[in-house]
């Protein structure tokens, strides 16, 4: 290290007035022998004290550090790149962007990578976990893949990524976090939410029949939730919030590839918070427990997206106004797999009836096995959720969540700002509420359409919201507690 930045490290370290190192310099130079060794037990003292320290003790040592951080406490990264050549239609309306944060307390490491995209399968998130984990040594229960359900990208409406794009992806996943990850510099994280609406419920009763279409009556998630992270200049590394609405406000109104409202939304904070000369930055999404909420208007076009963005984009700037700052504890995760059940098959003499029919109907083919074997058909349901010290918390799902899951957990989480994403690792099938699941085939798209039209060809049982609900408890419980 060159004299005059080991002098400035000591005066940092040491908390000496601004302009000190110079001074530190000058009697530095005017040492002797008994000086140099003195000032190695020194230096060997500064080097050991910032190595990273334990996950107990560092969670301790945020505690006592203040807001000034420090070697060897939260540090953190951030990159972006551009990811459009992935498209699967000519025509591109806005740029795709795969964007990633690592945040590094002592040993551990965690990465949130976000993608607009439609969705990643199990089987390809395990790719990409993999592709990460091998590039970065971060370990795989730290690494959270969100896609951002934007329509207009591969992954939604059987649109796909060819095999050289998947490989292609990959590789560029890897290769942005290990950017983030070689970026990583001491941090204060901040966290803050405000008012955001952009979307509504989409599902309306109309005739004992639920449509899909704007119910002003239905649960939303009214907020947009905010993670920040600053370096010791406070400066923006990184920003990322989190939303629930289906980004599907170009969807439909035009074929070509591009973010949707997400994309907008950068742009538009961008351009708001460059007159502060705050703009600087990553700036990244997550999908928040949209289920059961569209954008809005669905399918309204480009002008209208930009709208809903610039929306957006306002609420997150006034969550930004009154961002605090919280504790960098430690960083630790859990996960918990439940086994939710779903709803009864038709009995045997119906799956034959049809059958009988329509031979080839490969649902009451499943059907009739499912009937036959007596047995209450299970899906494993997979919840994960990482807490960065004691106050925040990131919960994942999978599945499509409806809303009022993330209403739940914000009620029972026992952490004081709880994040609740959905697409992550992977994407899961709608997961309704016990209301809508009662109403059976007439419980619509989410409820049944979806789930009946694939396997496992019946919806959840409605038992499965109380179950989800234990389930959150117990695993926040579990988180905090440091079990
Ligand atoms: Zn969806």
């Amino acid at each position: 290290m060159p004299l005059h930045r080991f002098a400035r490290h000591l005066t940092a370290r040491y908390r000496l007035p601004a302009g000190e190192w110079k001074d530190v310099m000058k009697s530095i130079r005017s040492f002797n022998a008994c000086h140099y060794i003195a000032a190695a037990v020194l230096v060997a003292g500064y080097f050991w004290a910032s190595v990273p320290v334990g996950l107990e003790s560092s969670a301790a040592g945020g505690e006592a550090a203040g807001s000034k951080p420090r070697a060897g406490q939260l540090k953190c990264g951030a990159a972006e790149t551009v990811i459009t050549r992935v498209k699967d239609r000519p025509e591109v309306y806005a740029d795709l962007y795969a964007r990633a944060m690592v945040l590094e307390q002592g040993p551990r490491r965690m990465a949130i990578v976000t993608a607009d995209m439609g969705t990643f399968s199990y089987a390809y998130s395990d790719v990409l976990v993999d592709a990460i984990h091998k590039a970065t040594g971060i370990e795989k229960q730290y690494i959270l893949t969100c896609a951002s359900q934007t329509h207009n990208a591969p992954g939604v409406d059987g649109r796909q990524m060819s095999a050289t794009s998947k490989t292609w992806l990959a590789g560029e996943m890897a290769r942005l976090v290990k950017r983030a990850s070689e970026n990583v510099r001491p941090a204060t994280l901040r966290v803050s939410r405000a008012p955001a609406q952009i979307g509504y419920n989409r599902r309306l009763l109309r005739n004992g029949q639920v449509h899909m279409a704007p119910n002003p009556e239905g649960a939303v998630v009214p907020w947009v939730d905010v993670l920040s992270a600053y370096d010791e200049e406070g400066k923006r590394i990184g920003t990322m919030f989190s939303h629930a609405a289906h980004p599907v406000i170009v969807h439909g109104s035009v074929d070509a590839t591009g973010p949707d409202f997400p994309g907008y939304a950068i742009e538009h904070l961008r351009k708001l918070l460059a007159p502060k000369g705050e703009a600087d930055g990553i700036f990244m999404f997550t999908q928040a427990c949209c289920g059961n909420i569209n954008g809005y208007p669905l399918r309204g076009g480009i002008a209208a997206c930009d709208a809903a963005g610039l929306s957006l984009a306002h609420s997150v700037t006034e969550a930004l106004d009154k961002e605090h700052e919280i504790s960098p504890g430690a960083v630790r995760s859990r996960s918990m797999t439940l086994s939710l059940p779903l709803q009864d098959p038709p009995s045997l003499k119906e799956c034959q009836e049809v059958l009988a029919r329509e031979p080839d109907n490969v649902r009451y083919q499943e059907l009739l096995r499912m009937a036959q074997s007596g047995k209450r058909p299970v899906l494993p349901f997979p919840m994960h959720a990482i807490a960065i010290g004691d106050d925040v918390c990131i919960l994942t799902f999978k599945g499509e969540m409806f809303a009022e899951y993330q209403l739940f957990a914000e009620k029972v989480s026992p952490f004081k700002h709880t994040f609740v994403l959905i697409h992550v690792n992977g994407i899961g099938p709608y997961v309704a509420t016990e209301k809508a699941y009662a109403l059976g085939n007439r419980g619509g798209y989410e409820a049944w359409g979806f789930m009946t039209s694939r396997p496992p060809y019946m919806p959840f049982h409605r038992d499965s919201e109380k179950m989800i609900h234990d389930g959150i408890v117990q695993l926040l419980g579990a988180l905090k507690r440091g079990e």
